[in-house]
């Protein structure tokens, strides 16, 4: 018979329980066993959930109350001593590595560890930092056994999660002033993770899932070269251990399938099909007489409702080559990154309803499939007759199809990705039109977001205040701010932002193409969620979105007042993006419908305008190679195509949250906007070497001071960041602006720093 599994579950629960929980710990209104006991629920329910959908292999230790790369630490004793030496509760100390820990009163004072995305997701986790002289011991209690445990005393069988040893350290790094090479720690590694095996046989688990995801990255000769050994040895263990699915997911093995042949130690080897299925034949080729393929094809990354009939026929290949009984039917990856479930969502229309597919749908999905190709199509005709009709229905959906929009595709031309002149020729004209002195000074887009905006838009959102009511209400908050803005002697104005709740979702619910959700959130990091909209058609904007408020606050503005965007590939990459049309197609529309905003607002007498990209660089692909190469000509293209359609003597402004481009400078410079502002207060001013290096002849606006704390910068401090910068660029490139808008800081310390600001830049301006 063919199994159905599961990776992994979203831990969260159906209303955010667990970030609720989490928070009300932290905030000291429910005690420590509260919180591990709603941890316990939330663990049930959702194997209940599992069982209950019929699925057959359901993970345990796929829960964290923070993230589960950090629960490593933990499992592995490599707690570094600035945590351990206040001897904290173990929880309390997993949360201080997690989020840092400040308790003056306590003498406690500990920043948090690194935290990055996973992959190419949006979620985030805890990098493992090691020491030199690293010690490692496994926890008295680990984690996963007690998880299994817990899981059997409920009568639940299930496979325990945990994260590779390659895996574990080629995600890892030397700790601050550490020279450790993470992955010459492997023979010091593997002995606990032999224990721990161990351990979970004893407890009476007989299958276990070890996660190596960086498989799917191009590995350093030493880290692939570290597979084989590390699981010759683990498979030594023979019958003391439980067999061991490998998974790996977000890309395909093809490139590092020599590391995986004749490792009979692995009873089963998990890929994912739904990003990549041309791999299944060779892998099924790799694979040893008896060992199993784990065929991920139900989206673990996305929320569409799974076509049954193409999920099918990959199964059915694959078991044709190896039979019914060595192949699992599986999530593509963990469901972590999908939302609980679409029971919560009261408020969709139906017929977009009946397209999508939560975390508990999932979980339903791989047990139906799994029971269609052992049983036969019969046994469960009714679900597969009611999914084609479902895929069929999104299919020819008028909301999924739009001729305009497909006609308008087609007419694009090469001609509409290119401003009309060279850079010299449009600065000639931007310095005719903008008068802006040397050093120009701005902001990133933003200004605090006060209660008072928050508690106005809610009104707004529940009715409570008429529209009018809400406009003049926005109207004044523009004056404030412009007004606040000529106090500060600022060069180029922005209207701040008042009415926009997010960056994406404000672009999303006025462009055709875009459904949202009440309750489908997605954990980012630790209790923080996100809620993306979904993209479920073609998208066109169907009337202005942000001209009204950028021409009232030029109306009431002596300076330039820049007009703010949020540009195509940050639009698709926070949303949930389709999945029967490839993504630059996606992209194009929505750089179609920014193009008419920015020629609007220009129209509008908008002369600068900034479109922000922030989400470029985490849309790479994992490897170097075409896919990349690919990836960065339809991104560059798609910005191109929005920015392009404006006179020479319109400023383009573009916005990133990072500064290290090294990886992709020419895709930054190909973007050909005339002002480019970075995150770099808190960088190597170093990085901006390759703007010197590759002679990128425009603007550039490096961030001269950190916006994520209240901290005011001194004046004399930003001078030194400015002369700095100048090591590298010209004085007639450098434009002087914060690293990123200042929505979550408070009024009195933003105008302190951009006090500062200001003063400085005029120091150099008086300089030059
Ligand atoms: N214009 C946006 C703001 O100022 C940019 C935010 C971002 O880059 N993440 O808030
Ligand atoms: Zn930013």
């Amino acid at each position: 018979m063919v199994q159905s599994s599961v990776l992994g579950f979203p831990r969260m629960g159906k209303l955010r329980d667990l970030k609720k929980a989490t928070e009300a710990y932290w905030g000291g209104k429910i005690s420590r066993d509260e919180l591990l006991a709603e941890g316990k629920r939330l663990r049930l329910e959702h194997w209940k959930i599992q069982q209950d959908a019929g699925v057959d292999v359901i993970p345990s230790n796929d829960f964290a109350f923070y993230d589960q790369v950090l629960d490593h630490h933990q499992l592995f004793g490599t707690i570094p001593e600035r945590y351990s030496k206040y001897n904290l509760h173990a929880l309390d100390e997993y949360f201080a590595m997690g989020r840092g820990l400040q308790k003056p009163a306590e003498g406690i004072d500990v920043p948090a560890l690194e935290m990055v995305k996973w992959f190419d997701s949006n979620y985030h986790y805890v990098k493992p930092t090691l020491q030199d002289n690293q010690q490692y011991k496994l926890a008295a209690e680990p984690k996963p056994v007690a998880e299994f445990l817990e899981a059997k005393a409920a009568g639940i069988t299930t496979r325990p999660v945990i994260l590779g040893p390659v895996s574990f350290l080629t995600l890892a790094k030397a700790d601050r002033g550490q020279t450790v090479e993470p992955i010459s720690q492997l023979d010091q590694l593997l002995p606990l993770y032999a224990e721990l095996l161990t351990k979970l046989k004893a407890a009476g688990a007989e299958d276990v899932q070890i996660d190596e995801p960086v498989l799917v990255f191009d590995l350093a000769e030493k880290n692939k070269a570290a597979f084989k050994p590390a699981y010759e040895k683990l498979g030594s263990l023979g019958a003391s251990a439980p067999r061991i699915t490998l998974a790996t997911y977000f890309g395909d093995i093809v490139h590092n399938i020599d590391v995986l042949a004749n490792l009979q130690s692995l009873h089963s080897i998990h890929v994912d099909l739904v990003r990549n299925p041309e791999q299944l034949d060779t892998v099924v080729a790799a694979l040893g007489p008896n060992q199993v393929l784990s065929a991920g094809v139900v989206d673990g990354r996305n929320i569409w409702k799974t076509n049954f009939k193409a999920a099918i026929e990959k199964v059915e290949n694959a078991i044709q080559k190896l039979g019914k009984d060595r192949v699992i039917v599986a999530t593509s990856s963990s469901l972590l990154h999908v939302p609980h479930t679409l029971a919560s969502e009261k408020t969709l229309d139906a017929e977009v309803r009946d397209w999508f597919s939560f975390a508990v749908e999932k979980a339903s999905e791989v047990a139906v499939i799994a029971k269609a190709v052992t049983e036969g199509p019969a046994a469960v005709r009714e679900q597969l007759e009611a999914n084609a009709k479902s895929v069929q229905a999104r299919a020819s959906s008028a909301r999924t199809n739009d001729p305009a929009v497909k006609a308008r595709q087609a007419a694009v031309t090469a001609d509409m990705h290119n401003r009309r002149s060279e850079f010299t020729q449009r600065l000639a004209e931007q310095t005719k039109t903008l008068k802006l002195p040397l050093f120009p000074t701005t902001t990133i887009g933003s200004f605090p977001q006060t209660k008072e905006i928050r508690i106005q838009r809610n009104k707004f959102t529940k009715g409570e205040i008429t529209p009018e009511e809400y406009e003049k209400f926005i109207e004044k908050e523009i004056r404030d701010v412009v007004k606040i803005q000529e106090e500060l002697d600022l060069d180029v104005f922005v209207h701040g932002e008042p009415e926009r709740n997010d960056m994406v979702q404000y672009f999303g619910e006025r462009l055709t193409g875009y459904v949202f959700t009440t309750h489908a959130w997605v954990q980012s990091y630790g209790s923080r969620c996100v809620r993306p909209p979904i993209i479920v058609g073609d998208v066109s904007r169907p009337a202005p979105m942000t001209v009204k408020e950028s021409k009232y606050a030029a109306s009431v503005s002596p300076k330039p007042m820049k007009g703010m965007l949020t540009g195509p590939i940050t639009c698709l990459r926070w949303s949930f993006p389709r999945d029967d049309v490839h993504q630059s197609v996606q992209a194009q529309q929505l750089a179609l419908a920014i193009r008419d905003e920015v020629v609007d607002l220009e129209a509008a007498g908008i002369q600068v305008i900034q479109v922000d990209e922030p989400a470029l660089r985490e849309g790479l692909p994992l490897r170097t190679g075409s896919e990349r190469v690919a990836y960065l000509k339809w991104a560059v293209d798609s910005f191109k195509l929005s920015t392009a359609g404006v006179t020479d003597g319109t400023q383009i402004h573009s916005h990133f949250c990072y500064s290290e481009f090294q990886d992709f400078f020419h895709a930054i410079a190909a973007l050909d906007a005339d002002v480019l502002s970075i995150e770099n207060s808190k960088s190597d001013a170093k990085l901006l070497r390759v703007f010197v290096d590759e002679k990128y002849p425009r603007h550039i606006g490096p961030g001269v001071y950190d916006i994520h704390s209240p901290r005011i910068p001194s004046e004399e401090e930003i001078k030194v960041r400015i002369e700095e910068m100048l090591q590298y660029l010209t004085p007639a490139q450098l434009n002087i602006n914060p690293d990123c808008g200042l929505k979550t800081r408070g009024w009195e310390e933003t105008k302190a720093a951009l006090t500062n600001m200001v003063n400085a830049a005029k120091f150099f301006r008086a300089k030059y």
